[in-house]
């Protein structure tokens, strides 16, 4: 007898149709699987075997063929158990509803039959829903993952059993489709600016950055606070909207990093990665390719905490996505694309002990150590890099004063979002302006293009370094609602440049 039923494959964050089919005839009990079939799905076969068994069912006694399709879609994984199982059982006749070639099935099988959660769901379930598909049988811990999707109809599972019952069921007994969950809401922050006394220069720079999207380098000592300010800035972002969720969500769910019962992702992601990280932990890869931290970061920040730390090669794997919004991972003859558009917020010490310049201690490090220690940091990532800001300890009086409690977080954020909101015509965040459109949308004034241009010639600013500094002063003029960029914009923008 021939079964024929649907799963998915997941490649980059995106998800096509497979076709399974499952035909039992009589020969010498064998199970082979066609259609290119990653080594991972072959060892589904005893997983499949054990999970029939110990579920009670008979393994039939046929030669048994499984063919996917199309053939030249690479399936991996271990999410083909459990169509591949009810496929063998709708072949013997266990599953008896003639047709569910219209159900989209996932799921991993545990040997006693558990049904485990898959990666990917979400995609795959906006894949069923483009497919028209009557249902998705998927694993019960992807349902608040799959339920984002609106209109799709939900079969969540735990067992092999509960599915054969499930799909054994009059469809008019199947479950309406959930309705679609909205964001949590943004906002709810662990922590708030509010926690940070003093450092009103850096607070200053993080708003800028927020405005703008510009990426972000603090230089300063062990225990200036570094840390405290970079874990601040999702708190003054704009909230996520409904299509940046869905697809940083879906991101999570590839990587297979949605915990049980979590939905849409309802704050801007922040990823810390430590300096140790390998370049395919940070930029994506595996034989299966995986999203890394840059993509995990996709519509949020990425944090580098002593980026000279980082080996040259990871940081420099970081210029792709850094320019693009994107991250192309190759294997073998395969590419898949990620996401990957995110603030990137730096730190380092001014030197390799972490004491250069300051007043408190003295620095142990030659002129030579300190030029290695900076060049870690290559020219062309720097380029990345819109503001660069020195970061002073608050000296400990400040800390005990009795300050009038600082700007909480969320009136920062309502002023980068008016910023933001003077941005949208332009179709881009300043960040982003392409350097040919910059002498229109950053107009400076007589008085403010002497004032730039006496600065570039004084600093030695490269072209590049120029238009950092115009795009910055476009974004101080927004939060400033101002249309032109005066001197005083351009004045602060040049504050943003910390070299030595
Ligand atoms: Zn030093």
């Amino acid at each position: 007898m021939l079964a024929s039923l649907e799963s998915a494959s997941v490649l980059g964050i995106d998800a096509s149709p497979v076709h399974i089919e499952v035909d039992l005839c009589f020969g010498l009990p064998r199970f082979q699987l066609v259609g290119l079939p990653d080594t991972s799905v072959k060892e589904s076969r005893d997983r499949v075997h054990a999970a029939i068994r110990n579920s009670g069912y008979e393994f039939p006694q046929h030669r048994i063929v499984i063919n996917m399709a199309p053939a030249d879609v690479r399936k991996a994984g271990a999410s083909y158990d459990l169509p591949i199982a009810l496929g063998v059982l709708a072949a013997s006749g266990v599953v008896t509803t003639r047709d569910i070639r219209d159900v989209v099935i996932v799921g991993e099988l545990a040997l006693d039959g558990t049904i485990h959660p898959a990666r990917g769901v979400l995609p795959i379930a906006v894949t069923a829903r483009r497919m028209s598909a009557a249902a998705l049988l998927l694993p019960g811990g992807n349902l608040s993952e799959a339920a984002v999707v609106e209109g799709l109809r939900l079969l969540p599972v735990r067992t092999l059993t509960e599915a054969v019952d499930v799909l054994n069921q009059p469809r008019e007994e199947w479950p309406d489709p959930p309705a679609r969950p909205s964001p949590a809401p943004a906002g709810e922050h662990a922590v708030d600016l509010a926690d940070l006394r003093g450092q009103a220069f850096a607070r200053r720079a993080l708003e800028v950055a927020a405005a703008g999207g510009h990426n972000l380098l603090m230089i300063g000592p062990p225990g200036a606070g570094k840390t405290m300010l970079a874990r601040r800035l999702p708190t003054i972002l704009p909230p996520l909207l409904f299509d940046e969720a869905l697809e940083a969500t879906a991101i999570h769910s590839v990587a297979g990093l949605i915990p049980v019962g979590a939905g849409l992702l309802a704050d801007r992601p922040f990823r810390a990665p430590h300096h140790t990280i390998s370049d395919a932990a940070l930029v994506g890869g595996g034989s299966q390719p995986r999203p890394g931290e840059v993509s995990l970061a996709h519509h949020g920040v990425l944090f580098l905490d002593e980026m000279p730390e980082f080996e040259r090669r990871v940081l420099d794997a970081m210029r792709q996505p850094l320019e693009e919004g994107r991250i192309t991972v190759s294997r073998a003859a395969r590419s898949v694309v990620f996401p990957a558009r995110f603030m990137l917020i730096a730190a380092m010490n001014p030197c390799p002990c972490g004491y250069h310049g300051s007043a408190t201690r003295a620095c142990r490090c030659t002129p030579l150590h300190i030029a290695r220690y900076r060049s870690r940091i290559s020219g062309p990532l720097r380029d990345r890099i819109d503001l660069i800001v020195e970061i002073e300890p608050v000296p400990i009086s400040a800390l005990s004063s009795s300050d009038p409690a600082a700007e909480p977080s969320a009136a920062v954020r309502a002023r980068v979002a008016a910023a933001r909101e003077r941005q949208a015509s332009r179709r881009a965040l300043n960040a982003r302006l392409p350097a040919r459109t910059l002498g229109r949308a950053c107009a400076l004034g007589a008085v403010s293009r002497a004032m730039l241009d006496t600065a570039a010639e004084r600093l030695h600013l490269s072209a590049r370094a120029y238009h950092r500094v115009l795009r910055v002063a476009r974004t101080i003029a927004d939060l400033d609602g101002s249309e032109i960029v005066t001197e005083l914009h351009v004045g602060e923008a040049l504050q943003y440049r910390f070299v030595e």
